[in-house]
């Protein structure tokens, strides 16, 4: 039985967030954390300004601290890897950093002596995790309400990915090239995680071209979940999406991560779809062939697969600011810098999106957006 406690909150003044988060982790049934070491991680896809929407923000990660602490929680870590993050790096510009330093908390860097872990239902991948992972008794996901433009949505099980530290997670894209296959990633590493516990801040969240240069969008809710999975169906739902349509809660539903959820305690997700909410569009052609037969396709007529169902970005020129991230960040080398322009080779494309993530000018755009 999933219960997914969904509770309003309509803006992010502080009194009126630590009700709305006490509220949602009790009626979700919170795990005890009394004398427990519990390690938050919030989505920090870039350290950008909160009024971007692209961060959990701070007021809730702050209430979660402070509930977690009323809790009797002895010691409370908070951290991220964002893709480019420099090992000195703290998230001061989204306000998570000074949460830390003014509510007692640590942050950790994920960088340090990442240890290599197999990940289950890749075909034996293993890839390097935050080593901190054991020393703590329990992870809770604090995702943000945001689209994706791979994967449609991103929530409690992608925002895992982050234990991943930074530059060793755009390379998955190239060994995990569709929708499929890197959802099984996602939920191999969910499934090593554990999460026991997820919140998420769907006060402003994201629709649109997300997860990095979508638009900020008021929702006015907070979910709460024991089951990561669970979680992120109901926002599926409340987002218009067909959740079993999401390839990361198709594949943690095949591979019993979690489950749909049954019990709603307080809204009910069915009950607060969004009608106009900006979706990235589905791949409605090609999503049962692929369901039934990706997984006995290797090599290149998967890239050539690809290649044809997903556009390569655009790049603009006028809002590019030159700062070269995205040569950085891409993982098929499919980008240069000429007179001040980036030019792409869309043979070498793996249409991955990692550019478009880390974008700090919205000069990228990928042309999957509908209106429902
Ligand atoms: S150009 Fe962008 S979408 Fe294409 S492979 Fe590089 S990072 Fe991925
Ligand atoms: S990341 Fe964006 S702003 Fe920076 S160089 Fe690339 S396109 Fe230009």
């Amino acid at each position: 039985m999933s219960t997914v406690a969904i509770v309003r909150c309509e803006s992010y003044d502080q009194i009126a967030v630590d009700a709305a988060v006490h509220e949602a982790c009790l009626l979700a049934n919170m795990p005890n954390v009394a004398g427990k070491t519990i390690l938050l991680k919030p989505n920090i896809l870039s350290d950008a300004k909160e009024d971007r929407s692209i961060t959990t923000n701070s007021q809730v990660v702050r209430s979660m601290v402070r509930l977690l602490k009323e809790q009797g929680a002895k010691r409370i870590l908070i951290g991220d890897s964002p893709g480019l993050q420099k090992p000195s790096f703290l998230p001061k510009a989204c306000g998570i950093y000074e949460v830390c330093t003014q509510e007692g908390a640590e942050w950790v860097d994920f960088t340090k002596q990442p240890r290599l872990t197999s990940i289950p239902y890749t075909h034996g991948k293993q890839l390097p995790l935050a080593s901190i992972l054991d020393e703590v008794d329990m992870v809770f996901s604090l995702p943000k309400f945001k689209t994706h433009q791979l994967m449609y949505t991103t929530g409690a099980v992608k925002n895992l990915f982050g234990l991943v530290p930074n530059l060793y997670k755009s390379p998955c894209h190239v060994q995990f090239p569709t929708r499929e296959q890197f959802a099984a990633l996602m939920v191999g590493i969910a499934t090593v995680v554990k999460p026991s516990f997820s919140l998420m801040d769907g006060i402003i969240g994201m629709e649109g071209p997300g997860p990095a240069n979508g638009r900020p969008r008021h929702v006015g809710l907070l979910l709460a979940s024991c089951d990561a999975l669970a979680l992120d169906y109901a926002q599926a739902t409340i987002m218009g999406y067909e959740p079993k349509s999401i390839p990361i809660i198709a594949e943690g539903l095949r591979r019993s991560l979690g489950s749909a959820p049954t019990v709603y305690p307080a809204l009910d997700a069915r009950q607060l779809i969004l009608p106009d909410f900006l979706r990235i569009e589905m791949d409605k052609k090609t999503r049962f062939f692929h369901s039934l037969i990706i997984p006995f396709l290797v090599g290149k007529y998967v890239r050539w697969k690809v290649k044809r169902e997903r556009k390569a970005p655009v790049f603009l020129p006028d809002p590019c600011i030159q700062c070269r991230k995205c040569i950085d960040i891409c993982p098929a080398n499919a980008l240069t810098m000429e007179h001040k322009r980036i030019i792409i080779d869309p043979s070498v494309c793996i249409r991955c999106y990692c550019c478009h993530e880390v974008c700090p000018a919205s000069a990228i755009a990928v042309d999957e957006v509908i209106t429902s």
